[in-house]
């Protein structure tokens, strides 16, 4: 028998403590490097990586979640599922890029959201004609790396299930997962190649085991890991199941040796179903900042122990999701930092969880630093204001009710005097280097404040004319000053902390640098007023507020993991709301609330989902409910696949919500309708996410369509999102167009 390791992590983060590896891949895509500086830079991060690994005490180090873009890319690599279309082009790394990222020629495959993190990754697509075949060459290379450093090993592979879950069907309505007997040989031959190689254990990543399987699906889950487990030689298999609790399906793994259950996000599956394993018990969180409670920790390591064989101590997930290291913070708040646990600092808790546990009443030192941060977290008065509990105490069902939607429409079309299908922009105007500069020079100290708002008030005023000249009728500001829709804020509500270094992967060699929601949120000055306030005083037309919603604040920040989610988006939500009334005392009567996130938190669970959107809906109503009825609440949601979130964009009860719908030609409109849905809408008429120019009569006939789902005086005209990334000359050619094709349907709307 193989021997049970005691401490490890299920994946490690790849882009570099600072950044090494996006500012590799991106020389290599501007040719400024070759392939070979590009794998040898790659190497040297990973080599780098792996000795810090097992210097801090790992006995199981995970080796292959490396990668140049994406996980769930390169498994379709190794499973020769590449769409035929990129061996048009001529190396392999380049065929991968290709896939990634597109080229002149080829579109990319689509990128989605990896379960409900804010990690994206890339879909396969998989046709009828697809035939599988192995392509091993980069794990065994990476394994026989960690083995030439003398590293203790573990190769990780993205299991078949969750491949072919994830996958896209092309050409065919069968579910990809009919298809996993297909993968069996595959990953059969694999483990043996592994264990040729001296591989004692495999991973195979399982996160689709947490969602909702029905019947057929934990029967093939079954047949699957009986079939691998039944190989002759192999690895000892751990599966490794992270993001919520492993349910129904523990018990289709009754083959294999271990399983690696996520403690953070759900609980201990079925004591049956762990009898006799190795289980990987995550305790410490892999995707939040927090130091892990090791009372709280250990009390769940002994309860697993005359249940398991054997427990090891890891992390609830891949340390992919958090920063590397706290290290590289040199500013944070000295107690904030004192309760915050980085990718490095995570494994020195794994470690001295592993020991202590190891050694039932000693326990190592890091432990009792941990105990005592945690307790001082706990009694911060920054985690306690009287004064928001108070308020939050006092709320009452009317703080989130408006007048009936149809009341509204009156009183505001009394009180805007908007015409027929008013055409507006979602907020953001183009982000030119100009803008960014100052924000910088601000940033830097090379202008004063002063120069600073008087630069900004220009960006505005120019905004503001284009947008009269053109014809629109909700004029926006621009948002010049704004780095980032959460960021922002985040940076002038009490409550939140920045990093300096704390990036994380979000898609290919994007990183993100969330904030950190750590204590009582409040709003110590207005955050918007200055420059919304200014525009409305230069012009005649609505100038339309600006704000991001309370889930999308939380979606794209590390959140406080001490009280209910719920709780913390009513503290966002009474930040927001106060804003909104500021703008509205300062005369702006038309205010918009981004919530793109909505369905970002969505739970993996369908049980659990309607709770979740009972708060989200509830903190939206919250934010924009404190506004008299004849101020025009509008909400943005940058997607039009809804699902089961449909209902709830009813629920928020926004006077106008602005969509997408130029990509899936109107069709969100009918799956409004059919949850009753009677509010003002903006199907986007043109995609904003390309810099072609699209046509008067395109946007006509797209008008058009949407009329056949709404009638005219509850439709809106606008792009489909912020207009940031695109440049000024095709905005203003495209958004002229958009007036005219406005102008033209009016007629005879
Ligand atoms: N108001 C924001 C903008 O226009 C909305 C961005 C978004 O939806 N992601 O940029
Ligand atoms: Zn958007």
């Amino acid at each position: 028998m193989t021997t049970p390791f005691t401490a490890t992590v299920l994946g490690l983060p790849r882009i570099g403590p600072k950044r090494e590896l996006k500012k590799a891949v991106e020389s290599y895509w501007a040719g400024r490097i070759d392939a070979d500086d590009l794998a040898e830079q790659a190497r040297a991060l990973r080599e780098r990586q792996l000795r810090e690994l097992a210097d801090a005490g790992l006995d199981s180090i995970p080796v292959g979640t490396f990668s140049y873009y994406d996980q769930i890319l390169d498994t379709a690599v190794m499973l020769g599922a590449l769409p035929e279309r990129y061996a048009t082009v001529d190396e392999p790394i380049d065929q991968y890029f290709a896939a990634a990222r597109g080229t002149e020629e080829l579109a990319p495959l689509e990128m989605t959201k990896w379960f409900d993190t804010n990690y994206h990754y890339i879909v396969p697509e998989i046709a009828p004609a697809t035939t599988f075949s192995l392509h091993p060459e980069k794990l065994l290379a990476e394994l026989q790396e960690a083995k030439t450093l003398g590293v203790a090993a573990r190769p990780v592979v993205v299991g078949p299930v969750t491949f072919l879950k994830l996958a896209k069907a092309v050409g065919s309505d069968e579910p990809l997962i009919a298809r996993v007997a297909e993968l069996v040989p595959l990953y059969v031959d694999l483990l043996g190649q592994l264990a040729a190689a001296g591989a004692e254990w495999v991973q195979l990543d399982e996160p689709s085991l947490v969602t909702d399987l029905n019947p057929d699906e934990l029967g093939l889950v079954r047949s699957t890991y009986d079939a691998l487990s039944a190989a002759e030689n192999r690895p000892a298999i751990l599966v490794a199941t992270y993001f919520g609790r492993l349910g129904e399906a523990a018990s289709a793994l009754a083959s294999v040796e271990g399983i690696a259950v996520d403690l953070v996000a759900g609980s201990e599956p079925d004591a049956a179903a762990l009898k006799g394993k190795h289980v990987v018990a995550g305790v410490v969180d892999g995707r939040n900042v927090w130091r892990t409670d090791p009372d709280r920790a250990l009390a769940a390591l002994a309860s697993l122990e005359g249940v398991a064989a054997s427990v090891a101590v890891s992390t609830s997930c891949s340390l992919l999701h958090v920063p590397y290291s706290l290290d590289a913070e040199r500013d944070l708040d000295v107690s904030l930092r004192s309760w915050l646990a980085f990718g490095a600092e995570k494994v020195r808790e794994v470690c001295a969880l592993a020991s202590a546990h190891g050694s039932a009443g000693h326990e190592p030192a890091e432990l009792e630093l941990t105990r005592a941060a945690f307790g001082a977290r706990r009694n911060d008065p920054r985690l306690r204001r009287a004064e928001v509990h108070d308020r939050l105490a006092g709320l009452k069902d009317i703080d989130r009710q408006r007048l009936p939607a149809a009341r509204r429409r009156e009183l505001q079309a009394e009180h805007l005097g908007l015409p027929l299908l008013p055409t507006t922009t979602i907020g953001s105007f183009p982000q030119t280097a100009r803008i960014r500069t100052a924000r910088a020079d601000l940033r830097k100290g090379r202008i004063d404040q002063d120069a600073y708002v008087r630069q900004m008030h220009a960006e505005i005023d120019e905004v503001l004319h284009l947008q009269e000249r053109l014809g629109l009728d909700v004029l926006v500001h621009g948002e010049p000053e704004r780095n980032d829709m959460v960021q922002y804020f985040a940076e002038q509500l009490d409550g939140f902390a920045a990093t300096a270094n704390g990036w994380v992967q979000s898609y290919g060699s994007r990183c993100v640098r969330p904030p950190i929601l750590y204590g009582d949120v409040t709003r110590p000055r207005a955050m918007t007023l200055d420059w919304i306030g200014y525009a409305q005083s230069r012009t005649d037309k609505l100038v339309k507020g600006m704000l991001t919603g309370p889930v999308t604040i939380l979606a794209w920040s590390f959140v406080r993991d001490d009280q209910p989610l719920s709780d913390t988006a009513d503290q966002v939500a009474l930040a927001i709301r106060d804003e909104t009334v500021d703008l509205e005392r300062a005369g702006v009567r038309v205010v918009q609330v981004d919530e793109p996130a909505l369905r970002e938190l969505l739970p993996l669970r369908a049980a659990e989902q309607r709770a979740y959107l009972g708060w989200a809906v509830d903190a939206f109503r919250l934010a924009t409910s404190g506004v008299a009825d004849e101020t025009q609440v509008h909400t943005h949601l940058c997607y039009s696949e809804f699902g089961e979130v449909i209902e709830a964009i009813a629920g928020l009860d926004a006077d106008v919500t602005s969509i997408e719908a130029a990509r899936s030609h109107m069709e969100v409109l009918d799956d409004l309708n059919d949850v009753g849905f009677d509010l003002g809408v903006g199907p986007g008429v043109y995609d904003i996410h390309s810099p072609r120019v699209p046509s008067v009569e395109e946007m006509v006939a797209s008008l058009e369509a949407a009329l056949k789902a709404v009638p005219a005086e509850r439709l809106w005209v606008n792009p489909d999102c912020g207009l940031k990334t695109r440049g000024n000359s095709e905005v203003e050619a495209s958004l002229h167009n958009l007036v005219a094709a406005a102008k033209q349907v009016r007629t005879h709307a």
